[in-house]
């Protein structure tokens, strides 16, 4: 998983160096470009504003093509749906969630959004468009404001704000002692678990996707922060379409759909009324989580 993010990472360290607004921003999709494992076709286009129905179609992927991760994926995503994504450990969540971002092509089958396969348009203009939150979201050395504002630093104070109202963040940067130009110490380490999540929460709702790709932070927070994070959640995914790698069940209940990826297949999908009904793999994780919460 943290493989996912290096290159983001790689380009963190490169936005603090260059950080003079635009042109940096160049660089660093120019690089994002090189840096992915895909390549884009000369032949690509420019992905018109999203509506965001992502379909999967007959989606077989594996990083060695003899051992498949996932095989004969169908899903369709409408606009605005929510789709969480639960199954054991290695079962292939994260990489559902990197074949959605095109960090990697399928094998065989083919990925579309809004009925362009993702490998026929440019990676700057289907990477704008898709809101990343990585499970260890990354803070840099800047002001609070150049951390929220990473993904559109010519915002304006306003927006800013908005964002950390949306995710709840407010009182928290009213109490720092600069409100939004107090310095992050180095890697943000003067925030706690919950408040980095929000910040990324924050992040991404200023960047208005129309896409949102989560990968849900596994450290446990305590039951205030993890209130406030699933409220900052329901506040970035109103309307727009999600797909969530769930590593809680409370956050895969609010999902409108949910699916459980297991033997590299998806084994079960629906409401998680209707999966509890089923009386299958979910419902078995369901009370096994009941029985320990
Ligand atoms: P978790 O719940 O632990 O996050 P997951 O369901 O998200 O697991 P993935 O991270 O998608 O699972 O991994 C699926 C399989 O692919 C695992 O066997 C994993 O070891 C393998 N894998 C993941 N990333 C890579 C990579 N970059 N190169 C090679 N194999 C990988």
């Amino acid at each position: 998983i943290n493989s996912f993010f290096q290159p983001v990472q790689q380009l963190v360290q490169l936005y603090t160096q260059y950080q003079q607004g635009k042109a940096a921003i160049g660089k660093i999709r120019g690089l994002l470009a090189v840096r992915s494992s895909v390549a884009q076709l000369p032949s690509a286009v420019e992905l018109p504003p999203l509506f965001g129905r992502i379909v999967f179609e007959d989606v077989t992927f594996g990083y060695d093509p003899e051992r498949p991760v996932l095989v004969g994926l169908n899903m369709d995503i409408s606009p605005g749906e929510t789709v969480a994504c639960v199954g054991p450990t290695g079962a292939g969540k994260s990489t559902l969630a990197k074949l959605v971002t095109r960090f990697y092509d399928p094998t065989s089958g083919r990925i579309t959004i809004d009925g362009h396969d993702l490998r026929d348009v440019t990676l700057a203009s289907l990477r704008t468009q898709i809101g990343v939150v990585p499970q260890e979201p990354f803070l840099f050395a800047g002001t609070l404001r150049d951390n929220i504002a990473f993904a559109r630093p010519s915002a304006t104070d306003d927006e800013v704000w908005a964002a950390v109202d949306a995710v709840g963040l407010r009182e928290l940067v009213e109490r720092a002692p600069e409100g939004l130009d107090t310095p992050l110490h180095e890697r943000g380490q003067s925030v706690s678990s919950g408040e980095r999540q929000l910040l990324a929460l924050a992040r991404a709702f200023l960047a208005e996707p129309r896409v949102v790709v989560l990968d849900e932070a596994t450290s446990s927070l305590d039951l205030r922060s993890e209130l406030r994070v699933e409220a900052a959640l329901d506040a970035l995914l109103e309307g727009r379409t999600a797909i969530l790698v769930a590593h809680r069940l409370s956050t895969a209940m609010r999902a409108d759909r949910i699916i459980v990826v297991d033997d590299h297949r998806i084994i079960e999908s629906g409401t998680h009324a209707s999966l509890v009904a089923a009386g299958g793999a979910y419902a078995a994780m369901f009370e096994t989580w009941a029985a320990h919460s």
